[in-house]
């Protein structure tokens, strides 16, 4: 046999990386995390946290009734005046140290969230517990200069907040919401959702380390019922909520007329569009970024992409081989791109909107790879041939699933992107400048990504326009909601 034919017969792979678990000091049963201790639920009630990847119990934990809602108010109203006598500069320290504590403690804190959450342990370790250390770090910087984040005028705390986060980052999204509302004096109740609570109670613990002062964080795991509770009790000044259009539009509902201050961040059909001038290999790389990063469990996903006519055939060849190569399995793996689907309800939502856009005609692709026994898994999924009134062009899938519609023409792509009743997000991939500037401008979208796609920051500003929501999320703007300026 030449040295040649040996060389090509090569087979590249990689060896299992499994990330070790043995590390992680997860108690068997969590309670609820109020007047900085933990506690039982008055019920009695506690559940287990089912991993996505194993279908095994990573722990258990209390779920919390009206009466411990309640209680928890209670606790968070008790001390918002003595969080909000204490100077700036000391809030700050506070923050600051839970910043570090969460750096200390990233590497457990990654492996728990992929545990609970399923997403690869590339993307907790390096994004999600990263980001959220970030996000203490900047509004511990702000704690002290608030009027310089608010235009100079004069902030008052608006009191209690009452904060309700999803699935998909569960610890990033705790710190988006707890550190602006701490940072400007205020006092919360974080309730964080029913399949992944498990690293909003490691931040609980770390609250304790901290030394944070009972009553400042409240941490109430719980299902829809306990989310409802919360948003309608009596004594909340305020509800920061992220999660989808329909509970959102329930929330806002309920407090209509209440004077309880609201932001909403839901959910989103963002377009990725893709010119005929862009550098195809790095928009190929963006495009899968924008849709597979956490499976496609992201509110701002790119989750409808938009291909110049002209290079349309290249870019989804391109695409489909990418695609090909992606990694489907366990999240431990550190060499996992795309991990579990959250869970079977999850997973049952994607299937069906998977199944319209096939009923409807579009033409699926789903790439062949060998899928675990157990847990919820759904390949990597491109569908070509699709119509703005398919389903799958419309609505949220919040999977692994990409639908892809062509346009000839700049003000083709504008209106083809505008044309969603969502405004969260978009990417533009082009060379020229002038006309990347020129597309942004135009696209009813809260954050626009040039040339790159889910790039987070706490610097900046973070929401939507239309039924993605309203407020601001990161930066001095995520500030402005926290407050009341005189
Ligand atoms: P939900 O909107 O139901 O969940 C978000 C959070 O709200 C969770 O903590 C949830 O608790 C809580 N909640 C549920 N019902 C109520 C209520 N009536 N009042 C107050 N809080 C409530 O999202 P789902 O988990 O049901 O996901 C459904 C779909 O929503 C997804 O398929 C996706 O399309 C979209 N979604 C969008 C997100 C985004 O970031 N934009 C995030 C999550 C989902 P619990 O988990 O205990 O039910």
């Amino acid at each position: 046999m030449s040295t040649q034919e040996t060389r090509t017969r090569i087979v590249w792979d990689y060896a299992p990386a499994p990330e070790s678990p043995d590390h992680v000091r997860l108690r068997d049963s969590y309670g609820l995390f109020v007047n900085g201790e933990f506690a039982d639920p008055k019920d009695g009630t506690r559940v287990p946290s089912i991993s996505p990847s194993t279908e095994e119990p990573v722990a258990e934990v209390a779920f919390a009734g009206p009466e411990d809602v309640r209680g928890a108010i209670a606790a968070a109203r008790a001390a918002q005046p003595g969080w909000a006598a204490l100077s700036g500069l000391e809030r700050g320290k506070y923050l600051f140290r839970v910043a570090r504590l969460i750096q200390e403690r990233a590497r457990e804190m990654a492996v728990v969230e992929s545990m609970d959450g399923g997403k690869p342990i590339r993307e907790s370790r390096d994004v999600d517990v990263p980001l959220a250390a970030a996000h203490f770090f900047h509004y511990a910087g702000w704690a002290d200069k608030l009027s310089y984040g608010l235009a100079g005028r004069e902030a008052a705390p608006l009191g209690v907040a009452a904060q309700i986060v999803p699935w998909n980052f569960p610890l990033l999204m705790a710190a988006w919401k707890l550190a602006p509302a701490l940072a400007c004096g205020n006092t919360a109740v974080l309730k964080p959702a029913e399949t992944t609570p498990l690293s909003a109670l490691l931040l609980a613990e770390i609250c304790q380390e901290a030394e944070l002062p009972p009553g400042v964080v409240q941490v109430l795991p719980g299902d829809g019922a306990t989310g409802a509770a919360l948003v309608r009790a009596d004594g909340i000044d305020k509800v920061a909520f992220t999660g989808s259009t329909a509970v959102g539009k329930d929330i806002q509902a309920a407090l209509a007329g209440t004077g309880t201050s609201l932001t909403l961040e839901l959910g989103g059909k963002s377009a990725n569009v893709v010119f005929e001038d862009a550098a195809l290999d790095q928009a190929v790389e963006g495009i899968v970024n924008g849709i597979f990063f956490n499976q496609g469990h992201v509110c701002c996903a790119g989750s409808r992409l938009l291909i110049q006519e002209s290079v349309a055939d290249v870019v989804i060849g391109k695409l489909w081989e990418r695609m090909g190569r992606l990694r489907v399995g366990d999240p431990l793996d550190k060499n996992t791109d795309v991990g579990a689907i959250n869970s079977a309800e999850q997973l049952e939502r994607i299937e069906a909107l998977v199944a319209a856009g096939e009923e409807e005609g579009a033409l699926r692709r789903t790439v062949a790879c060998e899928l675990p026994e157990r847990g919820w898994w759904f390949a990597p999924t491109i569908f070509t041939e699709v119509a703005p009134a398919h389903r799958i062009a419309v609505e949220e899938i919040f999977g692994p699933v990409v639908s892809v519609m062509t346009f000839r023409t700049q003000a083709e792509a504008i209106e083809k992107a505008n044309n969603s009743t969502y405004g969260l997000a978009a990417g533009i991939w082009t060379d020229k400048g002038s006309k990347a500037f020129e597309v942004a401008s135009a696209l009813e979208a809260g954050v626009v990504w040039q040339n790159t796609y889910n790039k987070f920051d706490p610097t900046a500003a973070f929401g939507g326009y239309k039924e993605s929501g309203f407020g601001r999320e990161g930066g001095p703007a995520g500030l402005r909601h926290y407050v009341r300026l005189s």
